[in-house]
């Protein structure tokens, strides 16, 4: 009985692999013709300033959806592109997106909407990547303060020389650089002044409790005081709730992103947030 049980519990396992194997193979094989059936679209989360409420800018954050598999999460599906090497034509599309995305807004009358897209590895080390960039700002025909460029702390540390000449030449061309998820990386504050960025987004892990987490709580207080000794803008990610916005806003963090103010949403759902948002002619 046992042997049995045994024996079907092994087959079971093997058969989880098998899942997860064939699911990354399916991921893989719908990735590779996804950009030709144009199955890939950007969505934009908004971020505001914690003070005033205003909307400072978005996020713009890529989407696939596939005929077999639905709408397939980024966390699944950008590391299979990094490994075939995809990301790099994906990413500078969805840099263009951005682009053009940021000249309709700036045209509307809303210059200070910056628009961030995240950087994988792969585009960090490609040595052409700030001509690329000029390319798309140029194409677009915006100014290079329009886009943001977001990296996480554990790219810039796997080449941190070669990472740190790319990000100086990004920012003097006007880019700005935002350090995404910081706080997972090993190093955080004492390597934050190395790196050339303006902004900081704190991970949304330690957001996530600090109503209830007096540690939690802390380290957000060090880490807000840290960035702006250093001059960086602060920005809190994954922001739920009513609560974490009122302590965030009185540990003096700059700038707010997540559900409480709005999910990531096709562009036309932002111009309908900023009409909202807009003061009448009376107020
Ligand atoms: P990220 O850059 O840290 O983006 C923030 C992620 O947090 C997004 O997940 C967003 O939907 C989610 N989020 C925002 N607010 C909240 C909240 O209040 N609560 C919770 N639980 N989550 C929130 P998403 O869109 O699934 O993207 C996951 C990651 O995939 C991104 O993390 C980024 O690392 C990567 N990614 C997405 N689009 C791109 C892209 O175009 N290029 C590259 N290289 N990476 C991308
Ligand atoms: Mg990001
Ligand atoms: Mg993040
Ligand atoms: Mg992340």
């Amino acid at each position: 009985r046992a042997k049995e049980q045994g024996k079907a519990n092994y087959q079971f396992f093997t058969a989880d692999i098998n899942a997860e194997v064939s699911e990354r193979m399916i991921i893989k094989n719908g990735l590779s013709k996804a950009l030709e059936r144009e199955e890939f679209t950007v969505y934009y989360q908004p971020k505001c300033d914690l003070a005033t409420g205003r909307l400072t800018g978005v996020e713009a954050l890529l989407r696939w959806r596939n005929m077999e598999l639905g709408a397939v999460s980024p966390v699944k599906f950008i590391p299979v592109m990094e490994e075939t090497g995809l990301i790099g034509t994906v990413g500078e599309w969805v840099l263009e997106m951005a682009c053009q995305q940021y000249r309709i807004w700036r045209d509307a009358g809303h210059p200070h909407m910056r628009v961030a897209v995240n950087l994988s590895v792969r585009q960090l080390r490609q040595p052409n990547l700030a001509r690329s960039v000029e390319e798309a700002l140029r194409r677009a025909g915006i100014e290079a303060s329009g886009i943001e460029l977001e990296i996480t702390e554990s790219m810039i540390m796997r080449d941190t020389e070669n990472a740190i000449d790319v990000l100086r030449t990004l920012s003097e061309m006007g880019i700005h650089l935002a350090m995404d998820d910081f706080g997972t990386g090993y190093s955080s504050l004492s390597y934050l002044k190395k790196f050339p960025v303006h902004t900081i987004k704190i991970d949304r892990s330690f957001i996530n409790d600090i109503a209830t987490d007096p540690d939690d709580q802390e380290i957000i207080r060090t880490i807000i005081s840290m960035g702006h000794s250093l001059r960086r803008k602060v920005v809190a990610e994954g922001v739920e709730t009513e609560e974490q916005r009122i302590l965030l806003r009185k540990l003096r963090c700059d700038e707010m992103q997540g559900y409480l103010l709005s999910p990531p949403v096709p562009a036309a759902e932002i111009d309908r947030l900023l009409a909202s948002l807009r003061p009448g002619p009376e107020a």
